[in-house]
């Protein structure tokens, strides 16, 4: 018998969707998505879909370690108080430092943020969503005077514009993407996307602006240009509720049409085509994600286009205004208790003297922190210079995920004292000295916020296992032990949440954004019951009051309440003749951050099993690299080893690698191991879409492909990237030199014994090489090795290591790698929600699917995330091209 329903939220991206998990008789879970929640009305992703195939416990820390050893939760806590108390006292309280993460929930984040800025008092806590948004933060605060977003997702929805500026929405937002599609449907909306790279969202676009890297700043300063030119500016709300015009004007008209033109080096009628369209339409979204924020200008770029929509008034209206896509599932739960170096807590402002004392007096804190602390990079610098000594890492990865990861882990080598809690063994809890187990996802309770101020419950449906310990008790056990226990005495999340709550309303009365002062006195039960709704909702107002926007009639929390124009500097990035070429990182459709959950689910590592970069041919060319070998990108911080995949959708001068992959997955292929920590000053957000590399092809004596059915303990290649499959594992693998004798090498990676066997083929030389290894009728292992990239079906291979038996002319096709005639082989996995391959596709396609829909009606690829829609569109495009020919 199923047990009762969980309702409760998806932990990857910033959408926000709510998920229903529901444990089954066998012991697994069902997810499916939530009707009630308005994020999604029961959409899901691929990723959120396979949220029930992450829940294994391989890899989870399950007890406390000191040193490497196992230790009781005492021991470990004692240790951690006694070492940051020891630090603070001796170095001060800016010798120690937290660094946290966008999965933590609000409850978890407002309990370290108050131990750090309001008893340790210092403002040294920063988090991953430093990489995340903090220019959009910063770009909200300089224009709004709060962290404000003002729009609403309904405004994707009912806009006769959307904008979608350095956003791969179909990819990494994708429940919201798909609104935005059935939208069209409905209104007819245009879709336009800026973008260097065509991706599968700027397929799906009515117009793709293929812009030069970072030309964004110079985009929106023309068309604010042209806006003023067209006379388009809205008198009376620019009078009445803005300032600062001028300067951005005269900054703006520097650039102009020409200048953006010269920048962006887009086709000028194209450009005119897109200052038109943004002219003539009153309801127009401008949203952007990571190619805005992630940049040394990105700041900038996000005030460029406030910019736009503050002259013509286009803000806080139904369908109109500027839409930051939040990457991470609570990052902006972060930004509320103030979860970052900059911020003090519920939209406080830490350089103001009278906030400070209202958080302190609140708290009831003997001192709090007077100023800024320092932001992600430059902690990380603090740590490997020894001005930090002791620093706590919750539940992130910065071993790979920030720039110059090598560094990094440098800087976590010399550290004095590391304390890592999260929920499994990562690049990062190798340098531990204190590991402490954590909660996850489905063992946790509390609140997130999604990108567009909905805060919802996360309710736990599963019992932590081991000795893990949801992050808020954690952070709370700890500070009792430095001394604070009054101050941290909670028993449950939902008592910090009411704080949290209380304080957002004290001595608010409208003059803050943030402010859920309706929640400070909210039951037990009321929490357990919480519906997701949106902020704000003051003291008195129902929480189901329905939605909210900000600025429609001005109100800014500046302190004249005007919005703030901000001239934007145009610039252009140099390129180095060493580093010629852009790197610019970002997520695919399947992956999560560092894979820790991702990487769990075969489903979802059949759409890339290993990391890649998209180069355009004529790059390729020039570097020397042919398609699906393996390439090498050098920076002066470091270099990680890829498939080249050869395209025209990548622009000439930029190349794009996943930012997922670690050395958990791979040999070689962090590619956070080459770029580089440039920041926006204001921001101090990295510039991690455009590193300055190089490229030169991995010098391969020899590829491999192998599918085996354990987890290789040794694997002898200089190059491999392993990934779980279905009934096994997948490898593929490279070298630099022969390999003397290849049945050995196959025994070490599949394994050996007396009743185990073995077929294999090799010719003359050795140069082709291929084994396969049999446990009675079920295949143990295959290896495939040729002096160039191995042209097996994955897919096909995959699909014998789920095989009850394999005989005779089975185990003959297997070994050479080719299906029967009468062997449907499925191709790479296009569609993850029912692992679809392309070859099935192919074959609908030839038998008269010619939609996509129909495509969806004969196999169901497309028909639930519709995340693939745009590569099945491409295969049914590229079949149309072929039959032309
Ligand atoms: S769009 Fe996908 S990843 Fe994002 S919250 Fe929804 S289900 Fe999760």
């Amino acid at each position: 018998m199923s047990l009762t329903p969980i309702r409760t939220t998806c932990p990857y991206c910033g959408v926000g969707c709510g998920v229903v998990a529901t444990s089954q008789e066998d012991g697994s879970i069902a997810i499916k998505g939530d009707e009630q929640h308005p994020a999604n009305e029961g959409r899901l992703c691929s990723k959120g879909s396979a949220l029930g195939e992450t829940l294994s416990l391989d890899d989870r820390l399950l007890f406390p370690e000191v040193d490497g050893r196992r230790a009781g939760w005492d021991e470990a806590l004692d240790l951690v108080a006694r070492r940051f108390s020891e630090t603070i006292a001796e170095h001060g309280p800016e010798s120690v430092a937290f660094y946290g993460s966008g999965q933590l929930l609000t409850e978890d984040y407002y309990v370290a943020n108050k131990l750090m800025k309001g008893f340790i008092g210092a403002a040294n806590i920063d988090t991953n969503s430093r990489l995340c948004m903090a220019s959009s933060v910063a770009g909200h605060i300089r224009a709004f005077g709060s962290d404000t977003v003002p729009g609403t997702y309904e405004d994707l929805e009912e806009a006769d514009l959307v904008v979608l500026v350095g956003s791969n929405m179909t990819w990494c937002h994708p429940v919201l993407f798909q609104r935005v599609l059935a939208a069209r449907e409905r209104r007819g909306t245009r879709i336009v996307v800026i973008d260097p790279r065509r991706t599968v969202t700027a397929e799906a676009a009515d117009l793709h602006l293929a812009i030069a890297p970072n030309s964004d700043v110079a985009l929106f300063a023309g068309l604010l240009d042209h806006l003023d030119r067209m006379g388009l500016r809205d008198n009376a709300y620019v009078d009445s509720h803005t300032s600062g015009l001028d300067a951005a004007l005269q900054a703006a008209g520097e650039c102009g049409f020409p200048g953006a033109l010269n920048a962006t080096r887009l086709p000028a009628e194209l450009l005119r085509e897109f200052y038109t369209l943004w002219s003539r339409s009153e309801r127009v979204v401008t949203a952007y994600s990571q190619g805005v924020n992630q940049s040394v200008a990105g700041t900038d770029k996000v005030n460029a286009i406030i910019n736009c929509h503050l002259f013509t008034g286009r803000i806080g209206r139904l369908g109109m205004g500027p839409f930051s896509l939040t990457g991470q599932p609570n990052a902006m739960g972060g930004r509320e208790v103030g979860g970052l170096a900059n911020m003090l807590a519920v939209h406080l402002n830490i350089n103001s003297a009278s906030h400070r004392e209202l958080v302190r007096s609140f708290w009831g804190s003997p001192r709090i922190a007077e100023k800024p602390g320092l932001k992600a990079v430059d902690l990380f610098r603090a740590v490997g210079e020894g001005r930090v000594k002791a620093i706590w890492i919750m539940g992130t990865n910065p071993a790979d995920s920030l720039p110059d990861a090598d560094a990094v882990q440098e800087a976590l080598r010399r550290c004095p004292f590391v304390v890592v809690s999260d929920v499994t063994r990562t690049d990062t809890t190798r340098h531990a000295h204190v590991l402490l187990p954590a909660a996850a996802w489905a063992e946790k309770s509390g609140t997130v916020t999604n990108s567009e101020r909905r805060i919802s419950r996360q309710r736990s449906f599963l019992k932590p296992p081991g000795e893990a310990r949801p992050d808020w008790r954690i952070v709370c056990d700890v500070a009792a032990r430095m001394g604070f226990a009054e101050a941290f005495d909670y028993q449950s999340p939902a008592e910090i949440f009411r704080e949290h709550a209380a304080l957002s309303g004290l001595a608010n009365d409208g003059r803050r954004d943030f402010d859920i002062g309706a929640c400070a006195e909210l039951s037990g039960n009321a929490y357990d019951a919480l519906e997701p709704f949106q902020w704000p909702r003051r003291r008195g107002e129902a929480l189901d009051a329905g939605t909210t926007r900000f600025f429609a009639a001005g109100g800014f929390y500046t302190p004249d309440r005007r919005g703030r124009f901000v001239p934007t500097l145009v610039a252009q990035q140099a390129v180095s003749p060493e580093f010629p070429l852009i790197l610019n990182t970002g997520r695919i459709r399947d992956q999560w951050h560092t894979m820790t959950r991702t990487a769990k689910t075969p489903r979802l590592m059949s759409h890339y099993a290993e990391s890649f970069c998209e180069i355009h041919p004529d790059d390729a060319e020039d570097g020397g690299v042919a398609p699906a070998t393996l390439v090498r990108i050098v920076s002066p911080q470091g270099s990680a080893i890829v498939r080249a995949l050869v395209t025209e959708r990548q622009q000439k001068g930029s190349i794009f690698v996943p930012m997922h992959w670690t050395d958990q997955q791979t040999a070689q292929g962090r590619i956070g191991a080459a770029t580089f920590a440039a920041v926006d000053p204001v921001s101090g957000q990295p510039g991690l879409k455009s590193s300055s590399v190089s490229i030169e092809p991995f010098d391969a004596a020899w590829y491999g492909f192998a599918v085996l059915r354990n987890r290789p303990e040794t694997i002898r290649a200089d190059y491999w990237a392993l990934a779980r499959a279905e009934g096994g594992w997948r490898i593929e693998l490279a070298g630099t030199e022969p390999v003397e004798d290849w049945a050995d090498f196959a025994a070490t990676l599949i394994g050996s014994g007396e009743n185990l066997e073995t077929l294999s083929y090799s010719d003359q030389d050795q140069a082709s090489f291929r084994l396969a290894t049999f446990a009675g009728d079920a295949l143990l292992g295959a290896l495939f090795v040729a002096p160039q990239p191995v042209a097996v079906s994955r897919t096909w291979a995959v699909e014998h290591l789920s095989a009850p038996d394999i005989r005779g002319t089975e185990r003959l096709r297997l070994l050479s790698g080719r299906p029967g005639t009468d062997q449907a082989d499925p191709g790479p996995i296009v569609c993850a929600c029912f692992s679809v391959g392309a070859n099935q596709i192919a074959a609908a396609i030839e038998n008269g699917a010619a939609s996509v829909e129909a495509v969806g009606e004969t196999l169901r690829a497309g028909t639930n995330c519709g995340s693939c829609r745009v590569e099945i569109r491409r295969l049914i495009d590229a079949a149309v091209l072929k039959k032309a020919v």
